[in-house]
């Protein structure tokens, strides 16, 4: 560990020292000491062409000298009006208003406050939310609110505004448990909102697949009766597809795969396929609005200083057009991930297998509780002896390539992961 680094999530003393890397291509990071390895998680869900994409790298660089950054406060741009069309054109209904900022969690921090403020400039103090028990949203104090308590965030318990949470129906639970559980969380949502029915400013949801909440994944029509049932009882919904976008759930976006329109939708990692930090909150129409006014105090009053940055919007521009060339390959993915996890079945604690589009998990079956637990730390450094970089999240192990991976790679993948399994502790 370099003594003047604060590493996120290592500052526990029993934490393995970062490895260090000196180079990533495609798949591919190269470490200090010249090993390679296979990045099966996209670093995180960001790379979604793998590392150092040469067109990506060479749009960054053209932008680089010609504007590298504006305050986007009074002044515009091509890359990010270029940008803004692109999404609003691939986004259902009138989702048509792109607000910029540089991470997920901001992204979520700007939905949370546009969603909080649309209603208090109308008079409405609607002052909590509606979350999913086990859900992630970010770490700043708003993304953190809304996001499951856990060990990441239970210091800041009391600075944290309350929220109500309902349960999220994971599948492979079996059909009936499945539609039971469907069945409690729809009828709590209900429940809570008609109890209180000028409460809630909106209800956030990771749609399709809770991500650091380990990979869990729910039928599209849930989403769409999730926001069937707010919709009717006037209550927003913010759809967090900071993970699930650009194509990571086969579709270009979950609220395509479930065919329903959120009101504000949160996208961030994919966006520059990895190369610069850069987020966007899109709104409806209505929305925005709600803040369109002669009234200084209803403007939104939230701007960073790297809003919009120029060269964050070229990466995106052309990993956009890499993930439209990528498309054809989500369902040939999802197939490969298949037959990957039929080859790890046969393993006594391996349960609950399952893939959405381009991303696949399975459970394993410890009585090691936590998310950093002994069999999670375990898995990661025989990960990294075989060449493969690995995060497991609890007992939860999953594989979520950049979308260049091979077949041939991706089968090296489960070859790894069986290998490493056979010698797993209980
Ligand atoms: N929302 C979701 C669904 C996420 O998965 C994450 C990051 N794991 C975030 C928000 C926060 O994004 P960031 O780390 O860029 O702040």
């Amino acid at each position: 560990m370099h003594p003047h680094l604060w590493y996120p999530f290592t500052a526990a003393k029993t934490a393995p020292t970062p490895l260090k890397v000196k180079a990533g291509q495609g798949v591919w990071l190269e470490l200090d000491n010249g090993q390679r390895i296979l990045d099966c998680i996209s670093s995180w869900w960001v790379n979604l062409h793998g590392h150092s994409h040469p067109a990506i790298a060479a749009a960054i660089a053209h932008q680089a000298q010609t504007l590298e950054h504006v305050i986007f406060a009074g002044f515009s741009h091509d890359p990010a009006e270029q940008l803004a069309e692109k999404l609003v054109q691939k986004l259902p209904g009138d989702l048509n208003r792109v607000f910029f900022s540089d991470n997920g969690s901001t992204a979520v921090e700007v939905a949370l406050k546009m969603a909080y403020q649309y209603w208090h400039n109308q008079g409405q103090a609607r002052s909590t939310f509606l979350a999913f028990e086990g859900a992630y949203h970010g770490d700043t104090f708003g993304a953190m609110a809304v996001g499951a308590r856990s060990l990441f965030n239970a210091a800041f318990d009391t600075l944290m505004f309350a929220v109500d949470t309902v349960p999220f129906p994971a599948t492979f639970q079996g059909d009936e448990t499945v539609a039971e559980q469907e069945r409690q969380s729809l009828a709590a949502i209900a429940t809570q909102i008609d109890q209180a029915p000028h409460a809630y400013a909106a209800l956030i949801l990771e749609p399709l697949v809770q991500g650091a909440g380990g990979m869990r994944m729910c039928r599209p029509e849930f989403v769409a009766q999730v926001v069937q049932c707010c919709r009717e009882r006037g209550v927003l919904v913010i759809f967090d597809e900071v993970m699930t976008g650009f194509g990571r759930t086969g579709d270009w976006f979950a609220c395509l795969k479930a065919g329903v329109q959120p009101d504000l939708i949160c996208l961030s990692k994919g966006l520059t396929g990895g190369f610069l930090p850069l987020s966007v909150t899109v709104a409806t129409e209505t929305i925005y609005q709600g803040f369109y006014s002669d009234e200084p105090q209803k403007t939104l009053y939230h701007g960073h200083s790297y809003t919009a940055n120029p060269l964050g919007c070229a990466a995106a521009l052309a990993s956009w057009d890499l993930t439209t060339a990528a498309e054809p390959q989500f369902q040939a993915l999802a197939a490969l991930h298949h037959q990957g996890l039929a080859r790890l079945r046969h393993h006594k604690g391996v349960t609950q297998c399952r893939v959405m589009g381009t991303i696949a998990a399975f459970n394993w079956v410890t009585d090691q509780p936590g998310y950093l637990n002994q069999w999670g730390q375990w898995i990661r450094q025989q990960a990294i002896a075989q060449g493969l970089l690995l995060r497991p999240l609890g007992n939860v192990l999953y594989v979520l390539p950049p979308y260049c991976i091979t077949a041939a790679e991706l089968s090296q993948v489960y070859d790894g992961i069986d290998k490493i399994l056979a010698q797993a502790p209980d």
